[in-house]
């Protein structure tokens, strides 16, 4: 449920080191739609494209992968996404010193929102700077 609360000023876009895009898939019906989707974006982003999580993990409801990706990559990828999810549900979230926050008060859908089991995540931690990526684009976003 949002929670609102009164603040007396406002946070500063400095506490995000990065982002997650966590895309979402159905391991029998879209694991295809979710192949090709991770195929277009290594062409056209510098990115960490994660491993496949056909099983739960974390605080993930459904299966998914990550891409980990640095505040320059937002104002491209994420329009992107926008066009391009294909019907799968996109979270993203800032990483901050607040996990649970990230995840459950601060992020970002794309597509159908889904549940996160946020609770299992810290409410203080180092903030993850944008993993090395892996991706060779070479194709126009
Ligand atoms: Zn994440």
């Amino acid at each position: 449920m949002a929670e609102f609360k009164s603040v007396s000023a406002p946070r500063s876009v400095t506490e995000i080191a990065s982002y997650h895009a966590h895309i979402y898939y159905d391991p029998v019906a879209t694991r295809e739609v979710a192949e090709k989707l991770r195929k277009w974006i290594g062409e056209r982003f510098v990115v960490r494209l994660g491993s496949w999580h056909d099983a739960k993990v974390g605080p993930h409801d459904r299966a998914m992968f990550q891409v980990s990706f640095a505040k320059e990559v937002f104002s491209s990828l994420v329009p992107w996404l926008m066009l391009n999810h294909s019907g799968l549900s996109i979270l993203i979230h800032p990483n901050t010193t607040n996990p649970r926050q990230d995840h459950l008060a601060d992020p970002l859908w794309i597509g159908e929102p889904l549940l996160v089991h946020g609770e299992v995540l810290p409410e203080r931690a180092e903030a993850e700077e944008a993993l090395e990526p892996n991706t060779t684009p070479h194709l126009p976003a």
